[in-house]
């Protein structure tokens, strides 16, 4: 299961003047779910594509520093190789459909064929990610008959399939709805339990808030602060970032409720009330 490590990261695309990436240095344990925030621009899609080793193999650019997942040094292996270990899921799930199936549950498969995954362990892992994600019920819709958070969970599920030990989220939600976005957060937790390292870029703080173990804040290509949703929520200068804090904690931030023992103002309604409980 994986762990990654990020040493010094930089990054330049190739005919641009400024570090999309700036000297990013971190620690990822595995199973972890990390948010990622900042404003647009920041470095948040580059760092995704960074841990996949499209930054630099596909991008080209200059590049320095390591990415280690594990003990597999990202840019200097082959895409295909990082691809069994890293899952990336984009915005728009559209976009991953491939479009050449015809049910949910070939959809899913069609990975595996690929890969020429014997037919039993086909049917295994097809079960298994249908099951993670809650989506056995539409096995034999049509990939396009599906709500938004329904397209997406697919997509993710063709990914679990893949069995990564990594999934990199690049604004997953931004293209559904309250529910469909709830469903997503929700799945995307329990592959986190189950012991999948989670990367996940995401505006809507709220949920960041609720469901990350920590938080990085990145702005113009560095790493401002990786800590809890606690600490980063109830940084002063969050705003300094192009970053709100989540609802919950102005609230308390201006009622000036806060957790004796961390300092911190809470995050969501859960916390604030067992703050206030004390
Ligand atoms: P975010 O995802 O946080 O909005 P990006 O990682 O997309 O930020 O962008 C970081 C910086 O890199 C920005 O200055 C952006 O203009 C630049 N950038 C992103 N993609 C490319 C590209 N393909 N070529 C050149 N510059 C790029
Ligand atoms: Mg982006």
């Amino acid at each position: 299961m994986a762990e990654i490590r990020i040493e010094n990261l930089k990054y330049r695309y190739p005919h641009t003047k400024k570090l999309a990436l700036d000297g990013i240095t971190c620690k990822i344990k595995q199973g972890e779910f990390i948010g990622v925030i900042g404003r647009n621009g920041s470095g948040k899609s580059t760092f995704c594509q960074a841990l996949t080793g499209l930054v630099p193999n596909f991008y080209r650019g200059a590049y320095g520093g390591k990415i280690f997942i594990d003990n597999i040094k990202v840019d200097t292996v082959g895409v295909e190789e990082i691809c069994q270990k890293v899952g990336l899921v984009f915005q728009n799930p559209f976009n991953q459909v491939t479009g050449a199936k015809l049910t949910v549950y070939e959809e899913i498969a069609f990975g595996l064929e690929n890969l020429g995954i014997p037919r039993d362990e086909m049917i295994r892992r097809v079960d298994e990610a249908m099951e993670l994600l809650d989506i056995a019920k539409y096995k034999d819709r049509h990939p396009f008959d599906l709500s938004g958070g329904q397209m997406q969970r697919m997509a993710i599920a063709s990914i679990i399939a893949m069995q990564p030990e990594v999934i990199i989220l690049d604004e997953p939600t931004s293209q559904l709805d309250p529910q469909g976005s709830e469903e997503v957060f929700q799945a995307v937790q329990k592959l986190s339990k189950k012991g999948i390292t989670i990367i996940m870029v995401e505006h809507k703080i709220e949920k960041i808030a609720a469901y990350s173990d920590r938080v990085i804040l990145l702005d113009e290509g560095k790493l401002i602060d990786m800590d809890t949703p606690q600490k980063i929520f109830s940084k002063e200068n969050l705003h300094e970032y192009g970053v709100e804090a989540p609802i919950f904690t102005k609230i308390c931030k201006g009622l000036g409720i806060r957790n004796n023992k961390t300092l911190c103002y809470p995050v969501t309604l859960e916390e604030a009330k067992e703050v206030l409980a004390k």
